[in-house]
C-alpha cells in the first residue's frame, strides 16, 4: 500500500525499508533530493519485520545497536534490555519513520523487480511486481544482506502435511508450539535462538545440527537506568570510540594493555576468558588481539569454549555433538540464553544431519538413515543467501544491458562495496566488499549513508550527473579485500560469509575485515575527490 502520491519520476529510488533505506531516504530529503523507497514487506523494519521467530534478538547491546545522527532520537528513545527483543527492535525502527516522517515516502508491498540503467538519459528505470516503472538518476539498494531467505532443497518437502517455517518469514500472528513435536533444522544465530524458546513449549524438539555452532552466553539483563544515564550524558563521544573499533560496537571495553593470547601464560589466559565469558556477548572475541590472526591463539579461545560446553551438557556424547572443531570466530559467533543447557531436557534430542544426512520429507515427518522421525511442524533456522542473494534476486543491468548476475558470477566485485563499475550511480549499501556483516550494522549502515548522501551533495553542488567506479579501482579494491581476508582467519571454515551455504555460489570471501580503517579509507577517498570514481 502507498502512502504517498505515485510519481512516475524521483531523484533517488531506495530499495528496502530496514534501517537502511530509512536513513537513506532521511539523507536524501536532508540535501533537497526527492526519494522513493519501495519495500516488498507491509511495514518497515527490514530484518527486524520479517524475524519474528521465538527468541529472536539482537547480539549487539541496545545503546549501541541504534542510530547515533540525530541527538534528540538518542537521547529520547529508552531500551529497556542489554539485548533488545525483536519487537522493541521492531518498535524502535517505526519510531524511527515516525519521527522523521518518512512513511510517505514509502511504497509497501511492493517488490522491485528490475532496475535498467539508460546511458543516454543517464537514468535508472525501476519496476515492480505492482507494475510500476518509475525513472530515477540514482538507485540505492538498500536490500539487506540477511534478507533473502536460504530454504535447503529437501526432497518431498511438498508432501509433509505438517506445517514449515522459516525463521526468517515467521507467521505475524506467531506460532503456538504447545503439545507439538517439532524439528528444527539449523543451529546458526536464529537456531540457537530460538531452539531452547521453542523447546520450553514443545512437546518435543529434534534439532537437526549440520555443523555446530560456538554461543556465548547474552547475560541478557534490564538495563540499568544509571549507566544508561552516565552513557547519554555523553553519547556523541561513546559512538566515536564505537567507530574506532574494527566492528563498529564495544569501543567501551577496549584497553591499551591488550595483548596476544599466547603472551600471557595459561593462568592468565583462562582468568581473562573467564570474564569475558561473564560479561557476555560478542566481546568475548576481542579478548586478546591475535584471535583471528593466529591459529594457535584461536586454538586457546576455541578450547576454552569447546569446555564450557562439556561442563553444561550432562551427556558427553551429546558435548561432543556441539562442540565446534573449526576456527572460532569464522562464523558470527552466536550469543544465546541457555543454548546448551536445553540439550540437557529429556524433549531435546540432537541429530547430526553430517553423519546422518536428511534422506526426505515424509507427509509425517522427516526420513534419517532410513527412519522416520515424526513432527508436527518443521521450523528452518537456515539463514540466508547472504549479501548477494536480494540483488540476485531482481534483474540489475549497468551500461550496455550487461546483468549484475553475470558481472558477479564468480563472486562480487565492488569498490568500497558501495559501487560497481559498470552500474553508474547506483549503489549497494553494506554492500561486498565493505565490513557490514563483520560490524554492529547500523555503524555500518550510518557510514554508507553518509558517504553517499556526500557524494550526491558534491555532485549536486558541481553540477554533475553521473558517477561510476572505475575499472582499476574495483580490481584494486577487489584484490585489497583479498589481501585483508587471507591475513586473517575468516576464512578458516565453510560460512555463509563465503557463500558456503548456498549451493552453486561462487567461493569468495565477501566482507572486508576492519570497520575503522574502512572508514579511514572512504574519508580520504572522498577527500582526495572521490579517488577511483569518475564524475562526469
Ligand atoms: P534489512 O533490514 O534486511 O532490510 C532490507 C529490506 O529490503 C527488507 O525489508 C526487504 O524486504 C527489502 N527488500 C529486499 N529486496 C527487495 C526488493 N527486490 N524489493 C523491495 N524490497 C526489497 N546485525 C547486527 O549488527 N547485530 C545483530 O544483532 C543482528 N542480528 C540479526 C539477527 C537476524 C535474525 C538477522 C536476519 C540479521 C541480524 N543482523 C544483525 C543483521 C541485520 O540485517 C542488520 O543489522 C540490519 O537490520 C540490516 O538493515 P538493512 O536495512 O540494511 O537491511
Amino acid at each position: 500500500m502507498s502512502t504517498g502520491e505515485p510519481h512516475n519520476t524521483t531523484d533517488v529510488v531506495i530499495v528496502g525499508a530496514g534501517l537502511a533505506g530509512l536513513y537513506m531516504l532521511h539523507a536524501v530529503r536532508g540535501i533537497g533530493l526527492t526519494g522513493r523507497v519501495f519495500e516488498a514487506g507491509s511495514g518497515v523494519g527490514g530484518t527486524w519485520f520479517w524475524n519474528r521467530y521465538p527468541g529472536a534478538r539482537c547480539d549487539v547491546p541496545s545503546l549501541e545497536y541504534s542510530f547515533g545522527f540525530d541527538e534528540a532520537l538518542q537521547q529520547e528513545w529508552e531500551w529497556t534490555e542489554r539485548y533488545p527483543t525483536q519487537p522493541e527492535i521492531l518498535r524502535y525502527i517505526e519510531h524511527v519513520a515516525d519521527r522523521f516522517e518518512l512513511r510517505d515516502g514509502i511504497t509497501f508491498d511492493t517488490r522491485v523487480e528490475a532496475a535498467h540503467y539508460d546511458e543516454a538519459a543517464t537514468a535508472w528505470t525501476v519496476t515492480t511486481d505492482a507494475g510500476e516503472s518509475i525513472t530515477a538518476r540514482f538507485v540505492v539498494m538498500a536490500t539487506g544482506c540477511l534478507s533473502a531467505a536460504n530454504v535447503p532443497n529437501i526432497e518431498g518437502r511438498d508432501d509433509f502435511e505438517g506445517e514449515i517455517y522459516h525463521t526468517g518469514h515467521w507467521p505475524h500472528e506467531g506460532v503456538d508450539f504447545t503439545g507439538k513435536r517439532v524439528a528444527v533444522i539449523g543451529t546458526g544465530s536464529s537456531g540457537v535462538q530460538s531452539i531452547p524458546v521453542i523447546a520450553n513449549e514443545a512437546d518435543h524438539v529434534t534439532v537437526l545440527q549440520r555443523t555446530p555452532a560456538y554461543a556465548v552466553p547474552a547475560h541478557n539483563q534490564p538495563l540499568d537506568p544509571e549507566e544508561v544515564g552516565r552513557i547519554k550524558a555523553d553519547y556523541a563521544d561513546w559512538r566515536a570510540v564505537a567507530r574506532q573499533t574494527t566492528t563498529g560496537f564495544g569501543g567501551y571495553l577496549r584497553s591499551d594493555d591488550l595483548t596476544g593470547a599466547l603472551e600471557v601464560d595459561e593462568l592468565d589466559r583462562r582468568q581473562t576468558y573467564e570474564e569475558r565469558w561473564a560479561h557476555g556477548g560478542l566481546t568475548f572475541l576481542g579478548a586478546f588481539t591475535d584471535l583471528m590472526f593466529s591459529m594457535d591463539a584461536n586454538d586457546t579461545a576455541a578450547d576454552f569454549v569447546r569446555g564450557k560446553i562439556t561442563e553444561i551438557v550432562e551427556d558427553p556424547a551429546i558435548a561432543a555433538r556441539l562442540s565446534p572443531d573449526t576456527v572460532i570466530g569464522c562464523k558470527r559467533m552466536c550469543v544465546d540464553t541457555g543454548y546448551y543447557a536445553t540439550f540437557n531436557r529429556e524433549n531435546v534430542d540432537l541429530v547430526d544431519v553430517n553423519a546422518t544426512p536428511i534422506e526426505r520429507f515424509t507427509p509425517n515427518g522427516v526420513q534419517i538413515a532410513g527412519d522416520v522421525r515424526a513432527v508436527d511442524s518443521v521450523v528452518f533456522a537456515t539463514g540466508f543467501d547472504a549479501m548477494t542473494g536480494a540483488l540476485d534476486r531482481i534483474d540489475i543491468r549497468g551500461r550496455g544491458g550487461v546483468p549484475l548476475k553475470e558481472k558477479w558470477a564468480a563472486g562480487p566485485l565492488t569498490y568500497l562495496g558501495v559501487q560497481i563499475n559498470g552500474f553508474p550511480n547506483f549503489f549497494t549499501i553494506t554492500g561486498p566488499g565493505s565490513p557490514s556483516v563483520l560490524t554492529n550494522m547500523v555503524v555500518s549502515i550510518e557510514q554508507h549513508v553518509e558517504w553517499i548522501r556526500d557524494l550526491l551533495g558534491v555532485m549536486a553542488a558541481d553540477g554533475k550527473t553521473e558517477v561510476e567506479a572505475t575499472a582499476e579501482a574495483e580490481a584494486e579494491w577487489v584484490d585489497y579485500v583479498n589481501l585483508v581476508a587471507s591475513a586473517t582467519l575468516f576464512q578458516g571454515c565453510s560460512s555463509w560469509y563465503l557463500g558456503a551455504n548456498v549451493p552453486g555460489k561462487p567461493r569468495v570471501f565477501m566482507p572486508l575485515p576492519g570497520f575503522h580503517e574502512y572508514k579511514q579509507q572512504c574519508d580520504q577517498v572522498a577527500a582526495n575527490g572521490y579517488d577511483g570514481f569518475v564524475l562526469a
